[in-house]
C-alpha cells in the first residue's frame, strides 16, 4: 500500500471517531498522534481508543474493512480508502502482570482513564476528541508538553519494571523532541538501566536506529551514557577501546565521535553507528554489534564498509585514481562523504577533499567508471583458466586502465602477458602474501561494491 496522504488520513481518522460516536461509543484519538498534533507536527499514524469492544468495532466497520490483528488485546485495524492508510482502533484497556519485563500477562477492557494510566509517558497519555475539538487529559500530559518534559505516568520504577523498553523510549522521546527527562524518571532509569537487557535485540536496535537517525543523535547518545543505558546496549562506547587504539582521556564515551555524530547531515543508521564505533572497535567489532542487534545484511555490510573506509577520502586529491575511484563508485560513498564533511566541520576546516570527490562524482559515467578494457572472457580466450591469478590480473589491468597507463584492449592484453611472464601477479599456487604486490592491488576490482 502506498503511504497515506496526511489530509486524507486525518479526515479518515476523524470519520472513524464520528462513526463510533454515532453508534453510541466513546472514542478519541489517542497517544502519539495527539502529542504530535499539539506539538504542531504531522502524526505519521493515528490511533483511536474507544469504549467499543473489538467485536463491536468489527461489526460497525464490517469484516472486509477490518483486520483482527490483536483481538485479544482489543486492537482492530480499520482499513481506509485510497490514501487514508489504516487506523488502529483499540478498546480502552488496563494491563498488568508484566512478569517478564516486556509484556503484560493480563489485559482487561476498561475506561478511558484507566487506558491513559497504562501508557508510558504523560505526553503519550493524551486523548483528543476531533469532533468536539477537545483534549482529554488524565495524566497532566498537556502541561508536560508545554514544559517539554518526558515524565513516566505513575511511579517510574514500577513503570520501567513492567516494561524495560520504556527506558529507551524515554531517551528517544526526550532527544527526539528536545525535551528534558523528568528527574524522578531519569533517576529510575539510572537505577534500572542494567535490566534493559531483557529487551529483545531487535527492539533495542529499532530504538537505537530511531535515536540515531532522529534530530539529535549526539544528544541521544549522551543521555544513554548518562543514564547508564549505553553501558548495557552499547558497551563498546563505554569500555576501554580495543587494545592498540589510542586510549581516550575520558573513561566514558567518546567525545570526538559524539561531536562528529552531532555534525552528520541526515545520518543513516549504519553511518551513525560506524562513526560512533570507529574509534572504539575494529571493523570486525562493528560487524559484531550489527550481528548482535540482528541488523539486516545490507545495514551490517554498509556499517562495516564505512568503518573500513574511514579516513580514506582524507587525501583524496593525492590518492591514486584507481584507489579513489573504487570508493567513489561504491554505493556507500554518499555516507562516507557526509562523514568526511562532519569531521572537517568538527576540526573547523574546509572539506576540500569532499569538494574534490564531489567534482569527480559529477564526471559523466563513462569517465567516472569506464567499461573495462578486458574481461574475463578475453583472458580465457588467451588461454588462462579462471582462478586467483585471474582475478588479480583483472584487478591490475583495471587499475592500470583507471590510472591511464593503458588505453586500449591491445595494450591491456599485452600488459596481461607481461604480468604473467614476469610472475608479478604470482602464479596460481596458493596465495603468497610476501609476493611483491605490496601496496598495489590490495583488493580485487569489485570488492568495494
Ligand atoms: P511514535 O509512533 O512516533 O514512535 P508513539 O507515541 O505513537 O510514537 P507508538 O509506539 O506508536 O508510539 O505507541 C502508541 C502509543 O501507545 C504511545 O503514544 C503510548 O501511549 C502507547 N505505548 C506504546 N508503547 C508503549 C509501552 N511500551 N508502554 C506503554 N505505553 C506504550
Ligand atoms: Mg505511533
Amino acid at each position: 500500500m502506498s503511504s497515506p496522504v496526511p489530509d486524507i488520513q486525518r479526515r479518515f481518522a476523524h470519520e472513524v471517531v464520528e462513526r463510533l460516536h454515532g453508534a453510541g461509543f466513546e472514542a478519541y484519538w489517542a497517544g502519539g498522534c495527539v502529542r504530535d498534533r499539539l506539538l504542531g507536527r504531522e502524526p505519521h499514524d493515528f490511533d483511536v481508543a474507544t469504549s467499543a469492544t473489538p467485536t463491536q468495532v468489527r461489526d460497525l466497520f464490517g469484516r472486509r474493512r477490518t483486520l483482527a490483528v490483536g483481538m485479544a488485546f482489543g486492537v482492530i485495524v480499520v482499513l481506509g480508502p485510497e490514501g487514508a492508510g489504516q487506523i488502529e482502533v483499540a478498546t480502552f484497556r488496563s494491563e498488568w502482570g508484566y512478569d517478564d519485563g516486556r509484556h503484560p500477562s493480563h489485559v482487561a477492557f476498561s475506561s478511558a482513564q484507566e487506558d491513559a494510566q497504562r501508557r508510558d509517558f504523560t505526553i503519550n497519555g493524551l486523548f483528543y476528541d476531533p469532533v468536539d475539538d477537545r483534549v482529554i487529559d488524565f495524566v497532566g500530559g498537556q502541561e508536560d508538553l508545554r514544559a517539554g518534559i518526558v515524565r513516566a505516568i505513575g511511579l517510574p520504577d514500577d513503570r520501567f519494571a513492567e516494561d524495560k523498553l520504556r527506558m529507551l523510549r524515554a531517551v528517544r522521546f526526550a532527544t527526539g523532541f528536545g525535551f528534558a527527562l523528568d528527574r524522578a524518571t531519569r533517576e529510575a532509569i539510572r537505577r534500572m538501566a542494567h535490566q534493559v537487557t531483557v529487551v529483545s535485540p531487535e527492539r533495542i536496535a529499532d530504538e537505537m536506529e530511531r535515536m540515531l537517525v532522529g534530530p539529535d543523535p549526539a544528544g541521544a547518545v549522551r543521555l544513554l551514557l548518562e543514564t547508564g543505558l549505553a553501558a548495557e546496549v552499547l558497551p563498546e562506547i563505554t569500555e576501554r577501546p580495543d587494545s592498540g587504539k589510542t586510549p581516550l582521556a575520558r573513561e566514558e564515551g567518546t567525545p570526538e565521535a559524539l561531536a562528529v555524530v552531532g555534525r552528520l547531515s541526515d545520518p543513516t543508521f549504519p553511518l551513525a553507528l560506524a562513526v560512533l564505533l570507529a574509534d572504539r572497535v575494529s571493523v570486525e567489532g562493528v560487524r559484531r554489534v550489527c550481528r548482535r542487534w540482528r541488523l539486516s545484511n545490507q545495514t551490517t555490510d554498509r556499517a562495516e564498509w564505512l568503518a573500513a573506509q574511514r579516513g580514506a577520502l582524507r587525501e583524496a586529491p593525492a590518492t591514486r585514481w584507481s584507489a579513489l575511484q573504487k570508493i567513489l563508485v561504491s554505493p556507500g560513498v554518499e555516507e562516507l562523504l557526509r562523514w568526511a564533511e562532519a569531521e572537517a566541520a568538527v576540526e573547523g576546516r574546509e572539506a576540500a577533499e569532499v569538494d574534490f570527490c564531489r567534482r569527480r562524482l559529477a564526471w559523466p559515467p563513462e569517465q567516472l567508471d569506464p567499461p573495462p578494457l578486458v574481461t574475463g572472457d578475453d583472458l580465457v580466450a588467451r588461454g588462462l583458466a579462471p582462478g586467483p591469478l585471474f582475478g588479480r590480473l583483472l584487478s591490475r589491468l583495471r587499475d592500470a586502465q583507471l590510472d591511464g597507463l593503458i588505453a586500449t584492449k591491445e595494450e591491456a592484453l599485452a600488459m596481461a602477458d607481461r604480468l604473467r611472464t614476469s610472475g608479478e601477479v604470482g602464479d596460481d599456487s596458493p596465495r603468497n602474501d610476501d609476493s611483491p604486490r605490496s601496496d598495489d592491488s590490495p583488493r580485487r576490482h569489485g570488492d568495494a561494491e
